[in-house]
C-alpha cells in the first residue's frame, strides 16, 4: 500500500492536517453520537471533491486529501489514540500463522510432492525458502494469478504446514500468545464503524443508478450537469481495437487512446470523456457504433454522474484500507467477517458479502480485485469464517456460475475461482457435502448450464459449439474434482447418503453422455466435413479422474459400493434399449448357437462415449477386489443383471476400432481416427478403452464361454470367414477380413491375458505401474519425462513412478548434451509381453525388435512366449475357460490348417503368432494348476482338447499336429523358435499329466520334472556359452577390420574429419609433423643470433568446392580459408564502459591494456581456391537475389555466407601465405653480435627514421619533432646504416594473392571498426596487426583457461587459421604505402625508443604491450625499404631487430607490472632471497629515485620478482604463439606440457630472455635509463602511485561466465524480486540475467526499449551492443532457456544449464522438478563464449530451426 511508510505523526503535525482535522474528530469521538449520519455525511462532502479530475487524476493528491480528510480521522476514532502508533503496537503483537499471499500471475509458486495434500496446495517463495520442504520432492509452477499461499494451513500438508517465518514464536514478539487481542473499546468502535463502512461499500459496488446517489450522500450539494463517459473492459476486444475504436470516436490522438486503453485493461473502467450529459451520451454512442462496426459487439461504455463515480472509486480505496487493517488483527477480521455475513432478520435478502459475490460478474476488473483480496484477507484467514463464507458460496453456487458462464471476464477474475481454496480443504469438503450437499449442487449446476448441448434423444451433441463457453463449464467440472480429492477416512450415514445421492445426480450426467455424438459408417463418398469431436473427447479427459474418484469413494464402503452399483447397473440397462425392436436372431457354429438381436457395426449407428457402462466396470472389478461381490445378488437379481447386455455397448466400440484398423471407415475423415486414438491414449484408457476390455472380461467371467466367443464372432462380422471359406478375388475384402480377424485374435489375448488390475487378479496399483514402465523399457531406454508421459496420471498428477522405477530400471546419467535415460534391469526382461495391451501398433513391433535382437546377441532363441499371468480372482476366475471350449479350439484350428495348407491369401504372419500366442497361454494356465493341484481336480483340459481329433472330417487333425507342421512352412521361418517352446509345453503339460497320474504324490512328481528340465537347461546352457563365446570372437575379428577400414577412410578423407578428430582432444596431425622434424636437435630460440631454423612442410592443399589438390606458394593462385570477423569483449573485465557504435573516429593503433573491445578472426578451416570462393559467393548472391521473400540467415551486403562444408557462419576468407623459410648463418651472426649492440641498434633506427623524415618534409612542415639525443650517436652513422647488416630482396605475391590480402585486410577494417569498406584507408594495416594480437591474446587465454599446453594442443581449426592469419599480417605491409606503414610503426616506437616521444605516445600505462610488439614487428620492415629497390631485412637483421623490439617491449611490460603491483601489500611473509629477488629489490631502489618518491622502497624484492614473474607469463605465451607462428621455429618441448615452472624456463630460453628478467635492465642499464625515467615521470604514472588512480593489474582477470547458484529456485527467488528500473507497475516483467556480467535486465517490454540510432531496441539488444559488442549470452530465468544473440536480427535458444535429477533439461518450467546446475554444461557455454562460436551455433540452430524466423530479436 501507498500509504502508512512515512507517516511519523512529527510529519503530520508539520503537514498541518491533524490540527485542522481536530473538530471533526471530536465530534466522531463523541459516544452519543450516530456513527453512519456522521460518517455518510463527513463523505457526502468530501468524496467528490477529491475525486473530481477523473479525467487527469493526480493520484498522490488525491491519496493525500483522502488521509487527512477521511481516512486519518476514522482511524483516530477507531483506535483512540494516534493510528500509527497503534498499528506498531499491534503489528508487534504478532501476526496471523497462516501466510496468506495472493498471488499475481507469472510468480512462481511451490508445492510439495512428498507433503501437500494435494497439488492445489502451494507455497509462496519466501514460506517455501524457509520450510522443510526445500529439501523435498518439490515443483514450481508459474502461477494463474488469483490463489494465494497455502503455509500455516494445517489441511494442506502432510508435514511441515509452517514454514520458520510463520512458525509461533518465530515472530520478534517474546510473547507465548501469538494473537494479542484488541480491548473492549476498540472492538466496540470496530462493531460501529465497520457496518457503516462495509454498507457503504456494498452499496456504492452495486449502485445501478447512473445519475443519482442514494438520498444521505446528496445532501450537502446541489446536484451539477458534470457526467463522465466510461468505458469498461472486457475479453472480447484487442487492444488495438478499443485503442482504434476511441480514436475514431472522440478523435483524439494515438497517444491518449493508448493511454485509456493500457488503464482500461489494468483497472477494468475509464472515464474517457468528461462533460455535460448529452455530450458523454453522444460519445457513448459513438464508441459503441464505432466499436460494433469492427467487431460484432459494442464495447460496454456507460454514462456516470461524476458523483457516482467518485464514491464508487472511494469504496475501493476504503475495501483497501480494510484489506489492510485486516492484516493486524483476528479480531478486526472476525468482526468484518461476522458483519458481512450478518442477514436481516426475517429478509430473505442475501448478507452483505452474498450481495457482493452476486454482483461480483457485474463488477469491473478493478472493483473485483479488491473484493476478492478483501475476501482473502479475511475469511480466508479466519478458518471458523473460511467455513461460514464456503456455506454461503455454495448456497449461491448454481447462480454464481452461471453468472461466471456468461461473463466476458477470465476466470481468475470471477469469485467462482475461489471455489478450489475451499472445497480442497478436507474438513471443508466433508461438511459441504455432509451439511449442504454440495456433490449434488454442483452436479445439478452441470445439468442446468449444459442443456444447450442436449439433442432430440437427450444426449449430448457438442457439434458446433463455442470452446469459450464449454471452457467455462469445464471450471464446474474442475469443482467436482476438488471437492472429491481427499476421500473421507470416516463415514457417517448422513455422509454416504448424501454422498449416493451426489452420484446419483453425477449418474445422470453420464447418462447424457452414453451413446453421445453416435457416428454412423459412411459409405460410397467421403464425409463432407470433419464433425466437431474434440469437445466431447476433452469432456472425457476432464472426466477421468473425476470417475476414478467416484469409483474410489464408492469402494470405501461395502454397503455404498453395492448401493451405488445397482444405482449404475439401472442407469447402464436404461440406456441400453436400443435395438430391441429387432428380431432376435440365431447363428450356429460348432454345434452351439446364440440368439441375438441383429446389429452391425458396419451399418448401424455406434459411439465411443459409453461412461455408464465403463463405470460399472469399474465398480464391479472393486466389487471384486473387496469380496463384496458375494453379495451383488442381494442387490441386482440375476434376472434383471444381463450380462449380454452389460457387454454389448463396449464390445460394440472394440469392433469401431478393429473396422477402423481394417480401414473399413476410411471415409469418415480424420475426425473419427482421432477419436480411436484418444480412446486408446494414456490421456483417456484408463476410462474408456481399458474399461471395455474390462467389460469383456466380466462377459467372458459370467458367460457361456461358446456363447460368448460366438457373441464376439458376431460382432467383428466374421461369423461366415470361420464357417467355411468363401472363394473371393477381391483382395481389398480379403484384406480386410484379415486385418478384422487379427484385431479379434488380439483382443481374446487381452481377455484371458491381461490381468493386471487389482480385483481382476490380485496385484496391487504398483505392480500395474511397474508392469507398465516395464512394457515401456522394452520398447527402448526412456528418459524420466518420456515415461511420465506415458504413463496415467492420479487425481494428484501422480504417476508413482518414482516408488518403483528403481526396482525395474537403473538410471543413465547424461553427458554434456543430450538427456539421462534409464535401462530396464536384466531380471525384469521375461515379464515382457509381446502382446502387451497399452503397446500401440508401432511400439508392438519396435519392442518385438528390440526383444528379439536381444535374444539373438545373448545367443538365445527368439521365441517370445508370455509371461506367466497372475491368477484371475475368483469373481473372474471363468474367464480362462474360452480358452479351451469348443469354438476357441475351433477358431485356432481354422487358423492353423490354413497356414498349414498354404492358402497364403486367408492367413498373416501376425495370425499365426496370436494363435501361438494364445495357445501358449493355454498350456501355461494348464501346467499352472497342474502344478498347484492334484490333476484329477484340474478341469481345465486345454491339452486334451487340443491333442484330440475332431469328430467331423474338416477336424481330422488335432491342433498339436498342425503346430508341428507349422515347423515346415517356409513362411513362419521366424516363429519356428515360439513353435518349439510351444512344443516343448505341450511335452511338459502330458508329462505333468501322465506323471500325477502314476504317482500317488504329486509334490515329488512335480519337483523330479523340474530337475529333469534343470539337466537339459544345464547342457543348453553350455552350448550357448561356447556359441557366446566364438560369437565374441568372431565380433572382435569384425571391429579389428573395421577400425582398420575406418582409418583409411580418415586418412584419405583427412579434411573431412578434421573436427572429428579434434573432438577426441589429441591432434595426432601436428605432434607428428612437429616431432619427425625434432629429430635433428635444431636450436629452439627463436629470436636473436641463436635463432633455429624455421620449419616447414611443403603445403598441399584441397580445395573443399573443387576437390582439387593444389601446393601453396608465392607465385601461385591464392588459396583461402573460410573466417569470421568479429568485435569481441570476450577478454575485458570492465563491461560498464561505453563502446564506440561506430569507428569512424577512432584510432585503433594503441590498444587500452584492458582490451576492452578487439577484433577477432576465427576460421572453421576450410580451404577453397579463391576463385572456387569467389564463384560460390557469387551464386548464393543471385541465388539469394532469385527469392526475395524469403528470410535471410546470413546477411550478404556483409559478405557473410555459410561455409559449403561444415555450415559455420563466415564473413570473409583469409589468404593462405606460405611461411618464408629462413636460416642464419651462425658465423654471420656472431660477427653481427660484436657490433649491433642495443644502443647500436637504436642509434641506426633513430638515424633512419630522422633520415626519413628529413627526406619526406620537403615542402611540408616537419612531421617529426627532432631526437632528443642525438649528440650521443655516432657520426659514422648515416642512413644506409641499417641495411649493412643484411638485407634480401621481398617475396613476390601472386597478384590473385595480393587481390585477396586487400579484400581480407579491408573486411578487418570493415568489420572491427563498423565503418564503411574502404581499400585506402590508413587505418587497415593498424586493423590487421590489432586482430593479430587480439585473436593470439584470445587463443592463449582458452589454452590457459582449458588447462591445455601452449603448444600442439590447439584445435585444427584453430592452428591453421592462425597460422594463416599470422603470416597474412606479416605480408598484408607489402599492398599499404611503406611510407603510412612507417608513419605507424614510428608512432609504436614512441613508446619504447628512449630518445623520442611523440605527441600522441600514450603513458605507459594506457598500453597493451603486446599489440606493441606485434604491431612493431610487423611494420618494422618498412623500415628498409628504398625507392628504387624493394628490399627487407636478412634473417639476420631480422633476428636482431625482432630481440631488440621484444627486448624493449619486455622491459615496459615489466615496468608496467611493477607500477600495478607497487600498491599491493604483502598478505604473506617470504624468506626467499634469491638472486632474482635480490635483483628486483635493487631495481625497485632505482626506480624509486625517478619517481620522486612516489613508488615505495619497502616492497620486498621477492615479491615484486613473485608479481613480475607472475603478470608477465601471459604476455610471454602470447609472444612466443607469435614468433612461432611468424618465424616456425620449433618451440622447447617443455611448452608441449602443462607445467608450470618448465614452462617459464621453456619461454624464456625460445624467446632469448635471461630466467632473471631484472638482468635486462642490468644489462641494458645506460641505454633504459632515460626510458625508465622518462615512464616513471609521466603523470599518469604517479597518479596511480600514488594511489589515486588504478591501473590494470597482471595477469589480467579471465573470464568467466558469472557464478549461477546451484539451485534453480535461487534464480527464481531472485527473478521474483526482480522490479523494473523502468515502470513501478504490477505488471508480469521478464526478468532476463546478462550471462556475461551479472545484469538483470527488463526483456520484451516497451517500458525498457531503448532508442539506438533510431532504432527501437529491446533491453536485452541494447544492453548486447554495450556488453558483447552485439554478441551476447542471456538467461531467462522464469522461461528457464538460454538465449544467444547476435546484433539485431540473430539469434537463438539454448537449453539452459540445469538439469533435474533425471538428467533432463526444462524449458519453460513445464514439468516442475527441481533443478540443479550441471557445471560441464555451464563450462560449454562458457567455451562457447571464449572461443568466439556464439555466431556459429546462432546460425547453425537457425539453418535447423526455421521456426525462429518470426521472432522478433531486436526487441528481445
Ligand atoms: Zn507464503
Ligand atoms: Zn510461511
Ligand atoms: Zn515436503
Ligand atoms: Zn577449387
Ligand atoms: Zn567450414
Ligand atoms: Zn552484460
Ligand atoms: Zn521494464
Amino acid at each position: 500500500m501507498a500509504d502508512g511508510a512515512d507517516r511519523s505523526p512529527v510529519a503530520r503535525a508539520a503537514g498541518g492536517r491533524a490540527p485542522a482535522q481536530a473538530p471533526e474528530r471530536a465530534m466522531w469521538c463523541d459516544e452519543r453520537f450516530d456513527f453512519q449520519a456522521t460518517f455518510l455525511q463527513c463523505l457526502a462532502k468530501h468524496v467528490p471533491n477529491i475525486y473530481s479530475a477523473e479525467m487527469d487524476p493526480l493520484v498522490e493528491k488525491q491519496e493525500e486529501m483522502v488521509q487527512a480528510a477521511i481516512l486519518y480521522p476514522l482511524e483516530c476514532y477507531l483506535f483512540g489514540e494516534d493510528p500509527d502508533m497503534f498499528l506498531e503496537k499491534l503489528q508487534q503483537s504478532g501476526t496471523s500463522q497462516l501466510c496468506g499471499k495472493v498471488f499475481k500471475g507469472g510468480e512462481t509458486t511451490y508445492s510439495c510432492r512428498d507433503c501437500a495434500v494435494d497439488p492445489t496446495c502451494v507455497l509462496c517463495i519466501d514460506c517455501f525458502q524457509n520450510s522443510i520442504h526445500k529439501n523435498h520432492r518439490y515443483k514450481m509452477h508459474s502461477s494463474t494469478g488469483g490463489g494465494f499461499c497455502d503455509c500455516g494451513d494445517t489441511e494442506a500438508w502432510k508435514a511441515g504446514p509452517l514454514c520458520s517465518k510463520h512458525e509461533p514464536g518465530a515472530s520478534s514478539s517474546p510473547k507465548e500468545n501469538s494473537e494479542c487481542h484488541l480491548n473492549e473499546e476498540i472492538m466496540e468502535h470496530s462493531r460501529r464503524v465497520f457496518p457503516s463502512v462495509i454498507k457503504y461499500i456494498v452499496d456504492m459496488l452495486i449502485w445501478e443508478e447512473e445519475e443519482e446517489l442514494p438520498m444521505e450522500l446528496t445532501i450537502s450539494r446541489e446536484k451539477v450537469d458534470s457526467y463522465y463517459c466510461v468505458l469498461f473492459n472486457d475479453e472480447h476486444h484487442s487492444y488495438d481495437h478499443v485503442i482504434y475504436s476511441l480514436q475514431r470516436a472522440l478523435g483524439c490522438e494515438l497517444g491518449e487512446a493508448q493511454l485509456h486503453t493500457t488503464a482500461i485493461d489494468k483497472e477494468g473502467r475509464r472515464a474517457v470523456k468528461a462533460g455535460h450529459y448529452a455530450s458523454c451520451q453522444e460519445a457513448k454512442e459513438e464508441i459503441k457504433r464505432h466499436s460494433e462496426n469492427v467487431s460484432q459487439r459494442p464495447l460496454h461504455v456507460e454514462v456516470l454522474h461524476a458523483d457516482v463515480m467518485a464514491h464508487q472509486k472511494f469504496a475501493l480505496r476504503l475495501g483497501s484500507w480494510l484489506n489492510k487493517l485486516m492484516s493486524y488483527s483476528s479480531d478486526f477480521r472476525q468482526i468484518f467477517c461476522q458483519i458481512c455475513l450478518k442477514e436481516e432478520a426475517g429478509s430473505e435478502k442475501p448478507c452483505f458479502i452474498s450481495k457482493l459475490m452476486l454482483w461480483d460478474a457485474r463488477l469491473h476488473k478493478g472493483a473485483r480485485k479488491v473484493l476478492h483480496e478483501l475476501i482473502f484477507s479475511s475469511f480466508f484467514m479466519e478458518m471458523e469464517y473460511k467455513k461460514l463464507f464456503a456455506v454461503e458460496f455454495v448456497k449461491y453456487y448454481k447462480a454464481l456460475q452461471k453468472e461466471y458462464i456468461s461473463d466476458d471476464h477470465d476466470r481468475v477474475l470471477s469469485v467462482t475461482a475461489l471455489s478450489v481454496q475451499m472445497f480442497t480443504v478436507p474438513t471443508l469438503a466433508r461438511h459441504l457435502i455432509e451439511e449442504r450437499n454440495v456433490i449434488t449442487i454442483i452436479t445439478e449446476t452441470l445439468l442446468e448450464v449444459l442443456p444447450e448441448y442436449l439433442d432430440k434423444n437427450d444426449k449430448f451433441n457438442f457439434q458446433g459449439y463455442s470452446q469459450d463457453k464449454l471452457n467455462r463449464v469445464y471450471s464446474v467440472i474442475f469443482d467436482l474434482r476438488y471437492i472429491l480429492v481427499s476421500k473421507p477416512a470416516v463415514w457417517t450415514d448422513h455422509l454416504r447418503e448424501r454422498f449416493l445421492e451426489g452420484f446419483v445426480s453425477f449418474l445422470r450426467i453420464l447418462t447424457c453422455m452414453q451413446g453421445m455424438e453416435e457416428i454412423k459408417r459412411q459409405i460410397g463418398q467421403h464425409i463432407e466435413v470433419d464433425p466437431d469431436w474434440e469437445a466431447a473427447i476433452a469432456i472425457q479427459m476432464q472426466l477421468k479422474n473425476i470417475l476414478l474418484m467416484f469409483q474410489e469413494w464408492c469402494a470405501c464402503d461395502e454397503e455404498l459400493l453395492l448401493r451405488s452399483y445397482r444405482e449404475c447397473h439401472k442407469a447402464v440397462m436404461r440406456c441400453s434399449t436400443n435395438g430391441r425392436s429387432r428380431e432376435k436372431t440365431v447363428f450356429h457354429l460348432c454345434g452351439h448357437t446364440l440368439e441375438s438381436r441383429p446389429y452391425r457395426v458396419s451399418a448401424d449407428p455406434v459411439s465411443i462415449h459409453l461412461p455408464l457402462s465403463r463405470t460399472l466396470a469399474g465398480l464391479h472389478v472393486r466389487l471384486s477386489k473387496t469380496g463384496a461381490i458375494s453379495r451383488l445378488h442381494e442387490f441386482v437379481s440375476p434376472e434383471e443383471f444381463q450380462v449380454e447386455l452389460l457387454v454389448e455397448y463396449p464390445l460394440r466400440c472394440l469392433v469401431l476400432v478393429a473396422q477402423v484398423a481394417a480401414e473399413m471407415w476410411r471415409r469418415n475423415g480424420l475426425s473419427l481416427i482421432s477419436q480411436v486414438f484418444y480412446y486408446q491414449d494414456v490421456k483417456c484408457r484408463e476410462e474408456m478403452y481399458d474399461k471395455d476390455i474390462i467389460m469383456l472380461q466380466i462377459g467372458a467371467s459370467l458367460m457361456d464361454p461358446n456363447q460368448f466367443l460366438l457373441l464376439i464372432l458376431q460382432r467383428y462380422e466374421l461369423a461366415d470367414a470361420f464357417k467355411k471359406i468363401k472363394p473371393t478375388k477381391d483382395q481389398d475384402l480379403i484384406k480386410q477380413y484379415n486385418v478384422l480377424i487379427e484385431e479379434m485374435l488380439q483382443i481374446l489375448i487381452y481377455v484371458v491375458g491381461e490381468r493386471y488390475v487389482p480385483g481382476i487378479s490380485n496385484v496391487t496399483k504398483e505392480d500395474v505401474i511397474m508392469r507398465e514402465i516395464i512394457h515401456l523399457l522394452c520398447i527402448e531406454p526412456m528418459a524420466h519425462s518420456a515415461i511420465t508421459k506415458s504413463l496415467p496420471e492420479n487425481e494428484n498428477n501422480e504417476t508413482g513412478l518414482e516408488n518403483v522405477i528403481d526396482k525395474v530400471a537403473t538410471f543413465k546419467k547424461p553427458g554434456v548434451s543430450g538427456h539421462g535415460v534409464y535401462e530396464l534391469k536384466d531380471e525384469c526382461l521375461k515379464e515382457f509381453n509381446v502382446f502387451f495391451y497399452h503397446y500401440t501398433k508401432t511400439q508392438h513391433s519396435k519392442a518385438e525388435h528390440t526383444q528379439k535382437k536381444r535374444r539373438k546377441q545373448e545367443n538365445r532363441d527368439e521365441a517370445l512366449p508370455p509371461p506367466p499371468p497372475p491368477d484371475f480372482s475368483p469373481a473372474f476366475s471363468n474367464v480362462v475357460r474360452i480358452l479351451n471350449c469348443d469354438v476357441m479350439m475351433h477358431i485356432l484350428r481354422t487358423l492353423l490348417q490354413r497356414a498349414v495348407e498354404l492358402e497364403t491369401h486367408l492367413w498373416t504372419e501376425a495370425m499365426v503368432q496370436m494363435v501361438l500366442h494364445l495357445l501358449s497361454l493355454g498350456l501355461l494356465e494348464e501346467k499352472q494348476q497342474l502344478q498347484k493341484s492334484p490333476e484329477e481336480e484340474v478341469t481345465f483340459d486345454f491339452y486334451h482338447k487340443a491333442t484330440r481329433m475332431g469328430s467331423s472330417a474338416l477336424n481330422a487333425v488335432n491342433v498339436l499336429m498342425l503346430v508341428e507342421k507349422l515347423k515346415r512352412v517356409p513362411q513362419l521361418e521366424a516363429q519356428k523358435d515360439t513353435v518349439n517352446w510351444i512344443l516343448q509345453m505341450f511335452d511338459m503339460v502330458k508329462r505333468l499329466r501322465e506323471k500325477s497320474s502314476l504317482a500317488t504324490v504329486g509334490a515329488t512328481s512335480g519337483s523330479e520334472a523340474t530337475k529333469g528340465d534343470e539337466s537339459t537347461q544345464d547342457k543348453e546352457k553350455a552350448e550357448r556359452k561356447r556359441k557366446a563365446e566364438a560369437a565374441r570372437l568372431h565380433r572382435q575379428k569384425i571391429m579389428a577390420q573395421m577400425s582398420a577400414l575406418q582409418r583409411n577412410f580418415i586418412e584419405t578423407h583427412k579434411l573431412l574429419y578434421e573436427n572429428t578428430l579434434e573432438a577426441q582432444g589429441k591432434d595426432d596431425a601436428i605432434m607428428e609433423e612437429e616431432s619427425t622434424s625434432s629429430a635433428i636437435d635444431y636450436s629452439r630460440i627463436a629470436l636473436g643470433p641463436k635463432r633455429g631454423p624455421s620449419v616447414i612442410e611443403k603445403e598441399v592443399l584441397t580445395c573443399i568446392l573443387c576437390q582439387e589438390e593444389q601446393e601453396v606458394k608465392f607465385e601461385s593462385a591464392a588459396m583461402v580459408l573460410s573466417a569470421c570477423v568479429q568485435k569481441s569483449t570476450a577478454l575485458t573485465q570492465n563491461r560498464s564502459r561505453i563502446l564506440e557504435l561506430s569507428g569512424d573516429t577512432l584510432d585503433p593503433l594503441f590498444m587500452h591494456p584492458d582490451l576492452p573491445c578487439g577484433t577477432h578472426t576465427g576460421s572453421c578451416g576450410h580451404v577453397m581456391h579463391a576463385a572456387c570462393w569467389q564463384k560460390y559467393f557469387e551464386a548464393i548472391q543471385l541465388n539469394f537475389r532469385q527469392r526475395l521473400h524469403v528470410e535471410q540467415i546470413f546477411d550478404l551486403e556483409n559478405g557473410e555466407y555459410l561455409c559449403p562444408l561444415c555450415k559455420s557462419l563466415c564473413n570473409t576468407v583469409i589468404p593462405i601465405v606460405p611461411l618464408r623459410a629462413q636460416k642464419i648463418n651462425s658465423e654471420d651472426a656472431d660477427a653481427v653480435a660484436q657490433i649491433l649492440s642495443l644502443a647500436r641498434w637504436l642509434e641506426i633506427v633513430t638515424v633512419r627514421i630522422s633520415g626519413y623524415s628529413v627526406k619526406n618534409a620537403k615542402g611540408e612542415k616537419q612531421s617529426l619533432p627532432p631526437f632528443t639525443n642525438k649528440g650521443t650517436g655516432s657520426s659514422a652513422l648515416e642512413f644506409h646504416s641499417i641495411l649493412s647488416f643484411g638485407v634480401q630482396s621481398s617475396a613476390k605475391y601472386s597478384s590473385s594473392i595480393k587481390e585477396m590480402l586487400i579484400l581480407f585486410a579491408t573486411t578487418i577494417y570493415r568489420v572491427g571498426l563498423k565503418v564503411a569498406p574502404n581499400e585506402a584507408d590508413s587505418r587497415i594495416p593498424m586493423m590487421t596487426w590489432s586482430t593479430c594480437a587480439f585473436t593470439i591474446q584470445c587463443i592463449e587465454n582458452l589454452l590457459e583457461t582449458e588447462g591445455k599446453p601452449l603448444f600442439g594442443s590447439l584445435q585444427n581449426r584453430q592452428h591453421s587459421g592462425l597460422k594463416a592469419l599470422v603470416q597474412f599480417a606479416a605480408a598484408q605491409r607489402t599492398t599499404s604505402p611503406q611510407l603510412l606503414i612507417q608513419k605507424h610503426l614510428i608512432r609504436l616506437l614512441g613508446v619504447l625508443l628512449p630518445n623520442y616521444k611523440g605527441e600522441d605516445t600514450p603513458s605507459l600505462l594506457e598500453v597493451d604491450m603486446f599489440h606493441i610488439l606485434v604491431a612493431a614487428v610487423l611494420s618494422f620492415p618498412s623500415l628498409y625499404w628504398e625507392d628504387a629497390v624493394d628490399l627487407q631485412p636478412s634473417s639476420v637483421s631480422s633476428a636482431y631487430n625482432h630481440l631488440y623490439l621484444f627486448h624493449l617491449t619486455t622491459l615496459a611490460h615489466i615496468m608496467q607490472i611493477v607500477i600495478s603491483s607497487a600498491t599491493e601489500s604483502p598478505t604473506a611473509h617470504s624468506s626467499d632471497n634469491s638472486e632474482e629477488a635480490q635483483s628486483a629489490q635493487s631495481f625497485c631502489r632505482e626506480v624509486c629515485q625517478y619517481t620522486s618518491g612516489c613508488f615505495s622502497q619497502d616492497i620486498p624484492g621477492w615479491l615484486v620478482w613473485d608479481c613480475v614473474k607472475k603478470g608477465i607469463m601471459p604476455y610471454l605465451r602470447c609472444a612466443a604463439l607469435f614468433f612461432h607462428y611468424l618465424l616456425g621455429v620449433s618451440p622447447p618441448e617443455e611448452l608441449l606440457q602443462v607445467s608450470e615452472e618448465g614452462q617459464f624456463k621453456a619461454l624464456c630460453s625460445y624467446l632469448c630472455l635471461p630466467t632473471n628478467l631484472f638482468q635486462l635492465f642490468h644489462e641494458y642499464w645506460d641505454t633504459v635509463n632515460p626510458l625508465l625515467q622518462r615512464w616513471c615521470a609521466d603523470p599518469v604514472v604517479l597518479s596511480c602511485l600514488k594511489g589515486k588512480s588504478i591501473a590494470i593489474r597482471y595477469p589480467r582477470k579471465r573470464n568467466h561466465l558469472i557464478e549461477l547458484p546451484e539451485d534453480y529456485s535461487c534464480l527464481l527467488n531472485q527473478a521474483s524480486q526482480f522490479r523494473c528500473p523502468r515502470s513501478s507497475d504490477d505488471e508480469q516483467k521478464h526478468p532476463v540475467l546478462c550471462l556475461f556480467c551479472g545484469a538483470m535486465l527488463c526483456s520484451q517490454n516497451t517500458c525498457c526499449q531503448e532508442l539506438v540510432n533510431g532504432e527501437e531496441l529491446g533491453a536485452c539488444t541494447s544492453h548486447a551492443l554495450q556488453c558483447g559488442a552485439g554478441v551476447c549470452m542471456f538467461l531467462k530465468i522464469r522461461e528457464c532457456k538460454v538465449v544467444l544473440i547476435e546484433g539485431k536480427t540473430r539469434g537463438c535458444l539454448y537449453p539452459a544449464p540445469y538439469l533435474d535429477e533425471y538428467g533432463e533439461t526444462d524449458p519453460g518450467l513445464k514439468r516442475g522438478n527441481p533443478l540443479h546446475l550441471c557445471q560441464e554444461r555451464y563450462r560449454k557455454l562458457h567455451l562457447l563464449w571464449q572461443q568466439h562460436c556464439i555466431i556459429e551455433e546462432i546460425a547453425r540452430s537457425q539453418e535447423t530451426n526455421q521456426i525462429f524466423f518470426g521472432f522478433n530479436w531486436q526487441l528481445l
